[in-house]
C-alpha cells in the first residue's frame, strides 16, 4: 500500500483525511493501517465517517463495529444518516421497489449516489483535505467492467486512484488499497484480530458487480494476475479516456448547489423520483 501512497502522491504529511468506515473488513482494515501512519505523521489528523443508509437489521451491527474500532484506535468518529441529510431511508426508498424497477435502477445504483453525496458533505463539513474510502483491487475491477458495460466513458476515465482536483466543494478521494487484492485485506483484518462485519446487505443480491465479481474470480483462479492486468492497462490508457472525458464541463446543480455535471444533479433526481425532495 505504501508503494501506491507514493507513486500517486495521496498524502501529504500535515492532511487532515477523512476515512470512510462502513464496518466491513476491507474498512476497518484500512482504517487500522492509517491509525498506525498517523502516529508517524504529528501534523496529520485522521477522522472516521461511517453513513447510515438506514437498512434495518444490517447497518446497525456495522455502526457499533466501525464505533468500536475508532473508539480502540483513539480515532474521532462521526456518523451520517440518509434519513438526516435527504430526509429518507434506503429501506423507505427500496419499499417503493416496484417504481425503483421500472426506472430501471437498482437500490444498489440508488444507494451509492446517495453514499457518495453524503461522503463528500461530511468529509467537506469536517474540513478533510483527503478522503480515503477502502476500495480494493477487486472492487476497482470491478468497477472498470460495469462502468464499461454500462457505456459508461467519463466514469471510466475519471474514477481513478487520486481523483483530480475539479470544484471546491468536492473532497478530492484517494484509494490507497487499489492495487491490494480484496483477500489479502481480509488477511490483514484477520492477522491483527480485528473486528468487522462479515453479514452481507440484504440488498447486494440485486447488484450487477456480484456477477461481475464471480466472473472475476473465476477468471483470477484460472489465470493468475488478471485483475492487476486489468488494472494497470486502464491505468496506462487512461490519458486517452481523459481527452475525451474533458468535454464535459462541471457546473453546479440548479437545486441544491452540489457539483454536477448535469443541470439537476443524480442525487436530486433520485430524491424528486424516489424520496423526500432536499
Ligand atoms: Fe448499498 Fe448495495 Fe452496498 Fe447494500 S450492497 S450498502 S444497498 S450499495
Amino acid at each position: 500500500m505504501k508503494a501506491t501512497v507514493s507513486r500517486y502522491r495521496m498524502l501529504a504529511f500535515d492532511d487532515k483525511v477523512a476515512v470512510a468506515v462502513s464496518g466491513g473488513k476491507d474498512s476497518v482494515a484500512m482504517l487500522h493501517v492509517l491509525a498506525r501512519l498517523e502516529r508517524k505523521q504529528p501534523n496529520a489528523k485522521l477522522v472516521a465517517v461511517t453513513v447510515d443508509e438506514g437498512i434495518a437489521g444490517y447497518r446497525d451491527e456495522a455502526l457499533a463495529i466501525a464505533a468500536e474500532n475508532a473508539e480502540k484506535l483513539g480515532v474521532p468518529h462521526s456518523v451520517v444518516s440518509f434519513k438526516e441529510l435527504f430526509g429518507v431511508t434506503l429501506d423507505e426508498i427500496v419499499a417503493r421497489r416496484k417504481k425503483i424497477a421500472s426506472a430501471g435502477v437498482t437500490s444498489c445504483a440508488v444507494c451509492g449516489v446517495l453514499r457518495r453525496r453524503a461522503l463528500n458533505l461530511a468529509a467537506r463539513k469536517l474540513g478533510a483535505d483527503k478522503l480515503v474510502t477502502a476500495h480494493t483491487l477487486d472492487d476497482e475491477v470491478q468497477t472498470v467492467l460495469l462502468n464499461i458495460f454500462h457505456g459508461d466513458v467519463w466514469r471510466l476515465a475519471k474514477e481513478k486512484p487520486f481523483t483530480d482536483f475539479v470544484h471546491e466543494k468536492f473532497v478530492r478521494r484517494i484509494k490507497p488499497f487499489c492495487e491490494v487484492p480484496e483477500r489479502e485485506s481480509a488477511l490483514y483484518a484477520l492477522v491483527r484480530g480485528v473486528r468487522f462485519q462479515s453479514c452481507r446487505c440484504p440488498y447486494a443480491s440485486e447488484a450487477l458487480r456480484n456477477d461481475v465479481r464471480g466472473m472475476l474470480n473465476r477468471l483470477e483462479e484460472k489465470h493468475a494476475g488478471i485483475k492487476f492486468t486489468i488494472f494497470s492497462s486502464i491505468e496506462r490508457i487512461r490519458p486517452a479516456l481523459e481527452l475525451t472525458a474533458k468535454e464535459e464541463g462541471l457546473g453546479e446543480c440548479r437545486d441544491c448547489g452540489e457539483p454536477s455535471t448535469m443541470r439537476v444533479c443524480r442525487t436530486c433526481q433520485l430524491l424528486k423520483e424516489f424520496g423526500k425532495v432536499q
